[in-house]
């Protein structure tokens, strides 16, 4: 065997598979007979060198060739006639390959080309606090946002009516203009891009409107009074459909999305769709059970049972007095977490009280 396979593929014998693999993806782009750089000669020979340095057997029955020369070397073992050449035009045989070449495509020209064709009438998203008594309830809501709107004195169209139109000089009136590019290993492409100058109208106004300076479209700022459903959760996203950017009108406006942030409160908090407070009640009504009126998180007065004897921490159930379910007609339960309240200052008549009942507990 004359051929050095290490020097075809550039790498060293010491060199991991990795390194082998790597080597002949570089190569193989460069020579592939369908590139302009392409030689199908040396891409054969590449693909020759990688079939036998990327298998492990192969590659060592070939290492002991070159230590040991041809007698050390298997024939019977090591049948050159299998081996798989490759055949030059079938680019995606090689294994690996297909993804190199999606890789390549996705991250250079599948972006423009999305980035191109894709709605520039964006999404926008702000942000909304509401409190937990709001979530709870519901409420209305005013929000101000920024957004980009068509503009109404054109139309949209950046000109009067009465400009006249000129074919643009930059495209021929294609709209389009072609860009050779270089790309390292696949050689050079062409890809059409929109062309800046007219903004691929293929025609330029002799005038612009006023109002937007050309561009068919203004910055607004907009009120809108926005619904918060009862029951809605901290981070929830509302989406408003046509409220976001709307540039042109080949497209359909972007959309409004409006995360709610529900800030916290000071007594009451949310657990699933349940709503908990501490409910504070002093040692006699603990000793002795009490029918006590509370007021809830939307002021409605309600009253709880509170069985004598009760421990520190309980917590006492109110069935469906919790959050609503998000469009639905099901609500959680209100939970009361009794706080024993243990005085820190006595009035006398009371130290005196608290004598005489503990001696009688004993
Ligand atoms: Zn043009
Ligand atoms: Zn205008």
């Amino acid at each position: 065997m004359s051929k050095d396979y290490y020097k075809i593929l550039g790498v060293s014998e010491d060199a991991t598979n990795e390194q082998i693999k790597q080597a002949f993806h570089n190569l193989a782009f460069k020579y592939h007979p369908d590139r302009p750089s392409g030689d199908e000669k040396k891409f054969k020979e590449i693909n020759e060198a990688f079939q036998t340095l990327s298998n492990p057997d192969k590659k060592q029955q070939y290492d002991n060739m070159r230590k040991f020369g041809s007698g050390g070397f298997d024939n019977n073992n090591f049948n050159w006639g299998n081996v798989n050449f490759g055949n030059a035009s079938d680019f995606s045989s090689f294994s690996g390959f297909d993804s190199i070449f999606d890789s390549f495509f996705n991250s250079s020209f599948g972006q423009r080309q999305n980035a191109r064709q894709s709605n520039p009438n964006e999404d926008i998203e702000i942000q909304v606090e509401v409190s937990l008594k709001e979530s709870f309830t519901g409420n209305k809501k005013e929000i101000k946002y920024q957004h980009t709107v068509l503009c109404d004195k054109c139309d949209g169209k950046g000109y009067p009516t009465d400009a006249k139109l000129n074919t643009c000089k930059t495209c021929n009136g294609k709209g389009f203009v072609e860009r050779k590019r270089n790309i390292p290993f696949f050689g050079t492409v062409s890809e059409k891009a929109v062309c800046q100058e007219c903004n691929g109208e293929g025609k330029i106004p002799d005038k612009k409107c006023n109002n937007c300076r050309g561009k068919g479209h203004i910055q607004e700022t907009k009120k809108e009074t926005i619904n918060i459903p009862s029951g809605i959760r901290n981070g929830d996203v509302l989406e408003l459909k046509g409220y976001g950017n709307n540039k042109s009108s080949k497209y359909r406006a972007g959309n409004l999305y409006i995360q709610v942030l529900v800030k916290k409160d000071k007594s009451f908090w949310r657990e699933g769709d349940d709503l908990y407070f501490n409910l504070h009640i002093n040692f006699a009504e603990a000793a002795l059970g009490i029918k006590k009126e509370i007021q809830s998180i939307d002021e409605k007065n309600l009253v709880v049972d509170i069985p004598k004897g009760i421990e520190n921490n309980t917590v006492l159930k109110i069935k469906n007095k919790g959050f609503k379910k998000l469009n639905q007609n099901y609500f959680g339960d209100l939970m009361l977490v009794v706080k024993i309240d243990t005085p820190q200052k006595l009035s006398k008549t009371s130290e005196e009280l608290f004598k005489k009942l503990k001696e009688e507990l004993g």
